[in-house]
This record gives C-alpha cells, sequence and structure tokens, in this order.
C-alpha cells in the first residue's frame, strides 16, 4: 500500500534522508509554508508584536532551567563535539574504523536543540525588566527538534513552528488564547480545511507525567486545533493554544510593572502539519487547488 508519505516522496514534495521524521522539502512545499506564513502575518500584523527569529538551538543552561528533562526527557535532542586533543583524535578515528560506537567520548556543547519556538524567549524578555501594565506580544519563528521518529510525515523531528506569545495579566493573555482560537478557525476555514478545536495535553513523561497530563486537561490550559491529515479517527493538531497560567513568569521572573507576576499564553502554528493538511485536502499539485483556497494563499 502507498502511504501518504510515500506519494509525498514520489511527487518530489519531501525528500527522505534514511531518517524517519527527517526530510528535505521542496521548493513547492517551502511556497506553501511560505504562503501560510503570509496569511499568518496579513491576520495578527496589526496586533503590534515584536519579531524575534531564534536559530533552533538554544542555551544549554535556560533549557535545564526550563524543566524540560522533568517533563520530556523523551524528546529533548542535545548538541554534542568532540572537544579532545590529537591522541584522543586518533582513538576516536580508531574507533569509527573498527565501526564502535564514536560517540560516547563527545562532550555536551553549551547548545540544545530548540524544543519549542517559545522557549528561548522567556529569559530573554525576564532580562529586560518589568513588562508594561499592558502587556507584551511576541511573534516567533523556528526549526523545533524532537526524538519522536515516525513515518508519519505529520511527525517529524525536525519541523518549524510559528508562534505568538503574549504576556500580561490573566485576563489579557486568556483573552489573547481565545482571540487565536477563533482566528484559526478562520483561517483553516479560508483554506478549505475542516477543524475541530479540543482540549488536549502535552506528552509528559512516564506515570508522574499522567498526572500532569491530567491535570492539564482538567484546568483547560492546552487547546489544540485538529483536522485529518493521516487519520480520519485521530485528527492531527495543526495549532495549539497553551495557557501557562503564572508558572514561566514565576519561574523566569517575568513581572509586570506593578509588580505582579505576569502570566502567560502562547498560540503555536505546527507550519508542516499545516502544509501537510492543504496537500492532504487538495491534492499534491498546488496549481490544481481550489481557485478560492489559491486566492486566499497567493492573492
Ligand atoms: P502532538 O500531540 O501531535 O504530539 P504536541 O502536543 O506535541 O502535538 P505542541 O507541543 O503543542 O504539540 O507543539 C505546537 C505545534 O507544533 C503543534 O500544534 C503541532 O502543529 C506542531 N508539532 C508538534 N510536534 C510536531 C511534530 N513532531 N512534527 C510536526 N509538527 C509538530
Ligand atoms: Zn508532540
Amino acid at each position: 500500500m502507498t502511504t501518504f508519505l510515500d506519494r509525498l516522496f514520489d511527487a518530489g514534495l519531501l525528500f527522505e534522508t534514511g531518517v524517519d521524521g527527517l526530510y528535505g522539502r521542496s521548493g513547492a512545499f517551502e511556497d506553501v509554508i511560505a504562503a501560510f506564513e503570509r496569511l499568518i502575518d496579513r491576520t495578527g500584523g496589526t496586533d503590534g508584536a515584536e519579531a524575534i527569529r531564534f536559530p533552533p538551538g538554544m542555551n544549554r543552561a535556560f533549557f535545564e532551567k526550563s524543566g524540560y528533562m522533568k517533563s520530556f526527557p523523551q524528546l529533548a535532542g542535545t548538541v554534542h563535539s568532540f572537544c579532545g586533543n590529537e591522541l584522543d583524535h586518533i582513538s576516536l578515528l580508531k574507533c569509527m574504523d573498527a565501526e564502535e560506537d564514536w560517540t560516547k567520548e563527545q562532550k555536551a556543547t553549551d547548545i540544545v536543540l530548540t524544543p519549542a519556538a517559545c522557549y528561548p524567549l522567556y529569559p530573554t524578555i525576564a532580562k529586560r525588566g518589568p513588562l508594561p501594565a499592558t502587556g507584551a506580544l511576541f511573534d516567533l519563528q523556528s526549526y523545533c527538534f524532537r526524538h519522536e521518529p515516525s513515518t508519519d510525515p505529520a511527525r517529524q523531528q525536525l519541523f518549524r513552528m510559528r508562534e505568538y506569545v503574549c504576556m500580561g495579566t490573566e485576563s489579557h493573555v486568556t483573552d489573547f488564547r481565545q482571540l487565536w482560537m477563533d482566528r484559526g478557525t478562520a483561517m483553516m476555514q479560508a483554506v478549505g480545511l475542516p477543524v475541530e478545536i479540543d482540549v488536549a495535553n502535552d506528552p509528559f513523561f512516564g506515570r508522574a507525567g499522567k498526572m500532569l497530563a491530567n491535570n492539564q486537561r482538567d484546568q483547560n490550559l492546552k487547546f489544540e486545533l485538529l483536522i485529518p491529515i493521516t487519520s480520519t479517527e485521530k485528527p492531527t493538531a495543526c495549532m495549539s493554544f497553551n495557557y501557562h497560567q503564572d508558572a514561566f513568569g514565576t519561574k523566569w521572573g517575568l513581572t509586570l510593572d506593578n509588580g505582579a507576576v505576569a502570566h502567560t499564553a502562547c498560540v503555536g502554528f505546527g507550519l508542516e502539519r499545516i502544509a501537510l493538511a492543504l496537500f492532504h485536502h487538495h491534492g499534491l499539485d498546488v496549481k490544481t487547488w481550489p481557485e478560492a483556497v489559491r486566492q486566499t494563499l497567493w492573492g
């Protein structure tokens, strides 16, 4: 049986690398992402967000402080490097020649792969000092890494997330989240994609994680916008809407100028998933997509 992933390879939209979840993208695939990002810009562009682009790696010290290894150790990716002398180099080459595990001698660098586009933002903004009472809004986009190899093209190991992050009072950031749930639904409808919004949880690790996940659900802290891509029974999360309460504000020392701890929320667009949803629903050749969809994306 040819899968959706096979068809994407055959159509030249994605390129195989030999690793599940790690693919090259064609110009046509990238053009869909670029067009969708312009739709995001048109939708959120007048909100006055400050745009920041971090590279796909972040400061390991910030990553450690974030608590990511407590919640999602199974997904994290760290950058290791050879830090030895010439003698160590000789044993490295010997080891590789013998096809033994040469990676054991690699040492952790100061960089880890970014797990979500907003992770580098909080410590960066905390350094600036208190936020205005009117809050703050940021526009981010980054490649993110998650160690979740899969043959589902919608579950990649390196993929892009476009995010808006809001910091302010509880009502300010929850209004922001609701606004983007409505906007996200309207945007997907405008490009002819069927959507459903549902409460969700993050994939917290282990038995203790089950409790964290249940708690997150019970408090409606995470919603996802779901679109069928590889399965109709289990549609794929193409956007997520997260309310962190004051957890990040407390962790990073984000305060408002009246001294109160900031609440934060983020909304994320899974750019590859949205492109894949468009290809799945409208066909692998963008020239044959419905005119209304093409009009929304390319004007
Ligand atoms: P899922 O439940 O499908 O694993 P998630 O809860 O891990 O998704 P988030 O952590 O909220 O997703 O990430 C934000 C957005 O990034 C998601 O809504 C999704 O669109 C996208 N995303 C998450 N994981 C992947 C992945 N492995 N490949 C491609 N896109 C992803
Ligand atoms: Zn996930």
